[in-house]
């Protein structure tokens, strides 16, 4: 980048990124450049003419490299937000979706409607922690969060503290598919989970970009079904009665995954997400 002032290098940083094939090059080189340079769009628009150092050429010219090699965007800005909360994001860690602010408006209204003495929820399969953090920051609950990746496990913990919600979350390292870990926890009011749910198929087919995400937080087997198999006769136990076990789901698994909770004594219903996508799957224990 040779811009030498803001307008210059937004408009710079767009073109190189357009020239490369990027579907929304305007949108991400602001904030590519917001973010290298700490500035706000408003910042942009309105001193078009403040100055760039050259450390700033050249940071946004590698960020733009990286992009154009297919990393998610925002691994590269590091945090992305999520139900109008910050999370920090980064190699080793799944991006939080938008379809997944379904399963926490759910978990939140579910807490807030349910909220007595001893509430307690868990996020299995945690990631970043942006569902078991958004529902402990809105519904004031405590929540424990499993995930067994190291290098998850340490973005959690910085989500966790980024967020202020050190006195009501917990990360647990430990594998929801075992036993052990569930019978270490206590029983909860309410349980929710995003499992990788990708099927073999979409796991050859994914996205430039997903693949510089976790295939552990993304591959559910060969049907994309082996977690809800195994987690829900395991973790509906782990329900009180009235409690709500609620996962997320991806498209077209509805039938599959209701059939599951039923097996496991629970009258199953569903949640759509914003584009009319079966996107949760939930049942209440008995
Ligand atoms: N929704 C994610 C995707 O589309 C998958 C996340 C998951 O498997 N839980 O890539």
């Amino acid at each position: 980048m040779t811009a030498a002032d803001i307008g210059g290098l937004l408009r710079e940083c767009t073109r190189r990124l357009a020239e490369g094939g990027n579907e929304d090059p305007r949108f991400e080189a602001e904030q590519l450049v917001m973010h290298v340079c700490g500035v706000t769009r408003s910042d942009m628009v309105m001193y078009p003419g403040l100055p760039v150092t050259a450390e700033q050429q050249a940071e946004v010219g590698r960020c733009v490299t990286r992009r154009l090699s297919g990393e998610p965007l925002q691994y590269i800005l590091g945090e992305w937000e999520f139900y109008g909360l910050p999370f920090k994001v980064g190699r080793g860690v799944l991006i939080p979706r938008q379809d997944t602010e379904t399963l926490a408006e759910l978990a939140v209204k579910f807490a807030r409607e349910h909220l007595h003495e001893g509430f307690t929820a868990v996020d299995l399969c945690a990631g970043s922690g942006c569902i078991g953090i958004t529902l402990a920051k809105l519904a004031k609950v405590p929540v424990k969060l499993v995930e067994l990746s190291e290098q998850a496990i340490s973005y959690l913990e910085r989500n966790i503290t980024l967020n202020g919600v050190e006195a009501l979350c917990e990360a647990v390292r430990g594998d929801v598919l075992s036993a052990e870990t569930a019978k270490a926890l206590p029983m909860f009011d309410l349980i929710v989970t995003n499992p990788p749910y990708l099927t073999a198929q979409d796991m050859r087919e994914l996205q430039t970009e997903v693949r510089f995400e976790p295939e552990t937080a993304l591959a559910g087997g060969e049907d994309g079904l082996d977690y809800y198999r195994r987690m829900i006769p395991l973790w509906s136990a782990r329900l009180k009665p009235g409690g709500m076990l609620a996962a997320e789901i991806g498209m077209g698994q509805q039938d599959d995954v209701m059939r599951i909770f039923e097996e496991c004594g629970m009258a199953a219903r569903y949640e759509k997400d914003m584009c009319g996508v079966i996107r949760v799957i939930y049942g209440i224990k008995q």
